[in-house]
């Protein structure tokens, strides 16, 4: 489907320049940001043209800005690996022509699309900022248009002295914060500040001015790009709670095609030690399921054998997400359960750190530097 999908150029204030200016594809997928009420009064995604006449400011950026629709833009709760790997297909078709890419997208699951499309895009040299609003960009009090913006001033940035991309990764930017795909969640949905950080601080900061903090952006690739094209998705998330029953558990641990499982433990990776629970766990892990365990704080890590609630998983063969979040776990079990790759490869690429959603523990050890 990629293939038919062309951009438009929207806003030239690059041409006749005399010194090179940026050139950024934003790719709209949908959102609150391009929505409108229906005759029921629901919010529903409309095209992009209403859009761009309600930004007329996008021409004072000074950079070529073009506009790439998916045919049908949809509420994010919609999106599913589809629409990942489409989105994956059209950054690898126009990584070439642009210096840098924006998708707007809804808050709902961005936060599941950034780091899907962290992993999908192998040694991204350029900027892909995901950004939306809270309320659309046509009511007066929008933050469509703040987030817009400055997403396009992101993804077009680059070194002051170096003229080289300041941010080669996929990033979002949501109200005045820069934050890596991997490590982004939704946490508010009624004031702007809609996502945070977690485990890791955020990349930039934008005030009056566009603060980029250098020593955690990643680094330029070695390799070029390399989009990867298969996402596995026999995964769960299994979220533990005082009383989860073992029929409920064995219905989802035992389901005969589950290929990967992220359990959502406690505190610091701690779940029940009752026989049925344990038994469980060993039937899945034997039948060849990986199982990444997550912790449900907001922050902090997972160490496994800590306490005695937790050392029991290791002997089991459930695997330590260390401080991941849900959003990043499930979509790696997706990335690297779909590389097909033999158990002991598949686990330690599990393990480790591949888009900057492990800090290195040195507890641990396991972690590969980012
Ligand atoms: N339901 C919307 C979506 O995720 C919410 C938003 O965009 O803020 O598409």
């Amino acid at each position: 489907m990629a293939e038919q999908l062309q951009p438009s150029v929207i806003v030239d204030a690059a041409a006749g320049a005399t010194a090179p200016r940026a050139s950024v594809l934003v790719i709209y997928t949908g959102g609150t940001v391009g929505m409108s009420v229906n005759k029921r009064g629901e919010l529903v995604p409309m095209k992009f043209g209403q859009i761009q006449k309600k930004m007329p400011e996008l021409r004072q950026l000074g950079m070529q800005v073009s506009v790439l629709s998916l045919p049908e833009p949809i509420d994010s709760s919609n999106v599913t690996p589809t629409e990942w790997l489409q989105l994956a297909a059209i950054l690898q078709q126009h990584y070439d022509a642009y210096d840098g890419f924006v998708v707007l997208h809804g808050t709902d699951t961005m936060a599941y699309s950034a780091a899907a499309l962290s992993y999908l895009l192998e040694n991204l040299g350029k900027p892909v900022i995901f950004t939306g609003a809270q309320v659309p960009v046509g009511r007066i009090r929008t933050d469509a248009r703040r987030n817009l913006v400055t997403a396009l001033e992101i993804a077009a940035a680059r070194h002051p002295r170096a003229g080289t991309v300041r941010v080669p990764e996929v990033c979002v930017f949501f109200n005045d914060v820069l934050i890596r795909g991997t490590r982004a969640k939704k946490v508010e949905s009624q004031h702007y500040s809609a996502f945070r950080s977690e485990n890791y601080p955020p990349l930039a900061r934008a005030g009056i001015e566009l603060e980029f903090d250098d020593n955690l952006l990643r680094l330029l690739p070695a390799g070029p790009l390399r989009v990867h094209p298969h996402l596995e998705d026999r995964v769960v998330v299994l979220k533990l709670f005082p009383g989860i029953t073992e029929h409920m558990v064995r219905a989802i641990l035992g389901a005969a095609d589950l290929r990967g499982c992220v359990l959502e433990t406690y505190g610091s990776g701690n779940a029940p030690t009752s026989p049925w629970f344990l038994q469980c766990l060993r039937e899945a892990t034997e039948r060849g399921v990986y199982v990444l365990n997550v912790s449900q704080c907001e922050e902090g890590r997972v160490i496994q054998g800590r306490y005695e609630t937790s050392a029991h998983l290791t002997e089991l063969g459930v695997i330590g997400g260390e401080d991941i979040t849900t959003e990043a776990a499930i979509t790696k079990l997706m990335y690297v359960l779909g590389l097909g790759r033999d158990a002991e490869t598949t686990r330690r690429l599990l393990l480790s750190d591949l888009r900057g959603e492990i800090s290195v523990s040195q507890a641990a050890g396991t972690s590969i530097r980012f």
